[in-house]
C-alpha cells in the first residue's frame, strides 16, 4: 500500500493533484481527467484507486474550493507530491446519519481543541493531512459542524489499527481518536458551522468518483475473464461458444456501456455547472450494484478456477463490495433518486 502510494505521489504523472492547480504545483486538469484515471487506476487495483480518488475527488476539491489563500499555498503543493489524505466524517453512532456525530471542537482563543472519534478512514496509516468534521456548537444541531485542516503529526490525534477488511484490503482503514487535538483557527476550511454543507456538497461529486472507480473495477474484470472464456474447451467448443453464457456476456457488457455512461454524464454536468445530485447518485448506485454483479458473473464463467486465489476474478468480486457501503450505501442513493424525483414532479 505504501509503495503504491508513493508511486503515485512521485511518479512525475502528479495522479495525487490531477485538478491541483499547476502554481501550486499540480497537473490543473479537469475534474473529468481525475475520473479517468481512478478508472483506470481501478482495472488493477481498486484500493489504489480509491487512494486517488479521495484525495483528488474530495480533499483536494474541497480546499481548492473553501480554502483560504495560505492554506492552499500550504497544503496543496504538498497533497501533489508529497502527502496522502483521509476525510473523516464516520463515526461509530453515525454512519448514514453522518450529522450525528459526536466529535466535538471547542473554542479556546485562537485554537480549538478537538476531542472524540471517527471510524472508517480510509487512508488513515499513511496520510499527512485528516480533513475532519467536528461539532463546534451542538445547540445549533448539525449546523454546528465544522470542518478543521489537521496535520498527521498534531500531538493527540492517534490512528488505530487497520480493520481486517473483506475486499480492498491495501487500503488501510482506521479508526481514529482525537484526544484534545489542539488546531489554530486559521485550519478551519471555509466558514465555522458550514461543515455539513461542505460535507454533502463533496460527497456528492464524490460519488461520482467511486462510480469510476466500480466501473474501472468491473471492466478490470471482464477485461481479464472473457480472454480466458474464449480459450477454455468444453464439450469440443470454446465455452465462450455457449450462447447460454454469450447473452449473459452481452447482458453484462451493456450494463457496463450504462454504467460507464452514466457516470461520464454526471463528471460532464458537474463540469459544467449543471446539478448533479440525482445523476451522481445514479452514477454510484449502478456503477457499485453493476460491480459486485459482473464479478460474480465472471467467477461463474470462469468455473472452479475463478473462485481460487491463482486468478484475480474472485479479489474484484470481494473488492466489488464496498461499492455498496461508503459514500453512501446504495439504500442512500435510491433514497436521494428518490427525492430528487419527487421535487421534479
Ligand atoms: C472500507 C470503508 C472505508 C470507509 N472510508 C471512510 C472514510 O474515509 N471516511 C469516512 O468518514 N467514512 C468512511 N467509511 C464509512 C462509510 O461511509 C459508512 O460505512 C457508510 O456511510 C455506512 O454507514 P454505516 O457503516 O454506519 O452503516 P449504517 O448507516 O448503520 O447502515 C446499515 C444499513 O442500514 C441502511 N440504512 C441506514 N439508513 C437508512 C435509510 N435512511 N434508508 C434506508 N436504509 C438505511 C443502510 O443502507 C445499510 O444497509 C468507510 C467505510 C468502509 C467500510
Amino acid at each position: 500500500m505504501e509503495r503504491a502510494t508513493v508511486r503515485l505521489l512521485r511518479g512525475g504523472a502528479l495522479l495525487m493533484g490531477i485538478e491541483i492547480d499547476t502554481k501550486y504545483g499540480g497537473t490543473g486538469a479537469s475534474f473529468f481527467s481525475s475520473i479517468l484515471v481512478i478508472e483506470e487506476l481501478a482495472k488493477v487495483d481498486a484500493s489504489v484507486a480509491l487512494v486517488c480518488d479521495i484525495q483528488n475527488t474530495l480533499i483536494n476539491r474541497m480546499i481548492g474550493k473553501y480554502g483560504t489563500e495560505e492554506q492552499k499555498a500550504t497544503y496543496l503543493p504538498k497533497l501533489a507530491t508529497e502527502k496522502a489524505s483521509s476525510i473523516c466524517i464516520s463515526e461509530a453512532g453515525a454512519g448514514s446519519d453522518s450529522f450525528a456525530m459526536k466529535t466535538r471542537a471547542d473554542k479556546k482563543g485562537d485554537y480549538y481543541i478537538i476531542n472524540g472519534s471517527k471510524m472508517w478512514i480510509s487512508s488513515a496509516e499513511i496520510a499527512g493531512l485528516f480533513l475532519v468534521m467536528a461539532n463546534a456548537d451542538f445547540s445549533a444541531g448539525y449546523k454546528g459542524i465544522t470542518c478543521f485542516l489537521v496535520d498527521g503529526d498534531t500531538e493527540g490525534l492517534h490512528v488505530g489499527k487497520p480493520e481486517n477488511k473483506l475486499g480492498i484490503r491495501a487500503s488501510s482503514t482506521c479508526p481514529i481518536t482525537f484526544d484534545d487535538v489542539k488546531v489554530p483557527k486559521t485550519n478551519i476550511l471555509g466558514q465555522v458551522g458550514h461543515g455539513y454543507k461542505y460535507a454533502i456538497g463533496s460527497l456528492n461529486e464524490g460519488r461520482i468518483g467511486i462510480a469510476a472507480q466500480m466501473l474501472g473495477l468491473a471492466q478490470g474484470c471482464f477485461d481479464y475473464t472473457i480472454p480466458y472464456i474464449k480459450e477454455r474447451e468444453q464439450f469440443g467448443r470454446r465455452v465462450f461458444d455457449f450462447q447460454g453464457l454469450q447473452h449473459q456476456v452481452a447482458h453484462m457488457a451493456t450494463q457496463l456501456e450504462a454504467a460507464r455512461l452514466l457516470t461520464y454524464n454526471a463528471a460532464r454536468l458537474l463540469e459544467a455547472g449543471k446539478p448533479i445530485i440525482k445523476e451522481a447518485s445514479m452514477a454510484k448506485y449502478h456503477a457499485s450494484e453493476l460491480a459486485g454483479l459482473i464479478t460474480s458473473k465472471c467467477i461463474e464463467w470462469m468455473g472452479g478456477v475463478g473462485y481460487t486465489k491463482s486468478y484475480p476474478v474472485e479479489k474484484y468480486f470481494r473488492d466489488a463490495k464496498i461499492g455498496t457501503i461508503y459514500e453512501g450505501t446504495s439504500n442512500i442513493q435510491l433514497n436521494t433518486i428518490a427525492k430528487c424525483i419527487s421535487a421534479e414532479y
